[in-house]
């Protein structure tokens, strides 16, 4: 089994200037990751040559995820809400492409936020449309999207691995796969064992975020990673785990209001993201003895 570590950009930085672009790809590098997951939520302001070029130097792969908003909700009623939605996430793919990556993943079929209610059948079948659209685009690239069900507070489109499941089925693409968080299964799962399972067995877990149930360092939260990470193993898992956290010592402007990040949860980027790959390194091995 051969996974692929990464570590999301948010661990070093908010914003991608040239000079935080290369921090955080020198950063993640150093730290022993083999891919960042660049936080993508608006795609077109990323300079892709440059950024391929500190890829390339640093010798790591990208991935990139984002959440939409309200502007831009492909499962809006609006059809000029989901034409925004559309030209937003095509945005997204051109970067993937363009900095050499396999996949765009995070919440790319609804707005990344708080609803009020539960999402209508003709605002379901917009973010379904969409993602048939946008994976038949990719497949075009040799991209895969990953669709990461989220906490009920985060959308309401899909929050458990079987309603990913059931609405990858509908899609019905190759090319679309379940993006898995431990953040969120904490939240809404009955059994990390059995949504692992059902993942693979459908032939769907296609990306993994680890993040503490509070978002901090790994191993210091409520999530059960021995039993996560053992279900990875039988399963057999080798594509991407990519650590994910956020503390209000790294913002992004709009990410991480959405993501309610309001306090301190870490400073020590550096130690923080080396001791994640060791504690994921080490849960997969099945050496972890707690
Ligand atoms: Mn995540």
């Amino acid at each position: 089994m051969s996974i692929t570590h990464g570590v999301h950009a948010l661990v070093w930085t908010g914003g991608w200037s040239p000079e935080e672009a290369r921090h955080a790809i020198s950063s993640s590098a150093a730290a022993g990751y083999d891919l960042i997951e660049l936080a993508a939520i608006d795609p077109a302001a990323f300079d892709s040559d440059l950024t391929a070029r500190l890829l390339a130097e640093y010798g790591l792969k990208a991935s990139a995820s984002l959440g939409l908003d309200e502007s831009t909700d492909v499962s809006s009623e609006d059809p000029e809400v989901v034409a925004r939605g559309r030209a937003r996430l095509a945005q997204a793919l051109d970067l993937v492409r363009d900095v050499g990556g396999e996949i765009l993943c995070g919440v790319i079929y609804s707005r990344l936020g708080k609803y009020a209610a539960p999402p209508t059948e003709r605002g379901l079948a917009n973010s379904q449309e969409t993602i048939v659209w946008l994976a038949d685009r990719a497949a075009d690239s040799g991209i895969r999207l990953g669709l990461e069900f989220c906490n009920r507070y985060e959308t309401n489109v899909i929050n458990t691995v079987q309603q990913t499941l059931d609405y990858i089925a509908v899609v019905d693409r190759p090319n679309v796969v379940a993006h898995l968080d431990t953040y969120h299964m904490n939240i809404e799962e009955h059994s990390f064992t059995e949504a692992v399972r059902a993942a693979a067995a459908a032939g769907k877990l296609g990306y993994v975020h680890v993040g503490e149930s509070h978002r901090g360092a790994l191993g210091t939260g409520s999530v059960p990673w021995q039993e996560f990470f053992t279900a990875l193993r039988e399963v057999g898992y080798d594509g991407t785990v990519t650590f994910e956290s956020f503390s209000s010592e790294v913002v992004h402007p709009t990410l991480s209001g959405s993501l309610a990040i309001w306090r301190n949860l870490w400073e020590d980027n550096v130690t923080l993201a080396k001791d994640a790959l060791a504690f994921t390194r080490e849960g997969l091995s099945g050496s972890a003895s707690s």
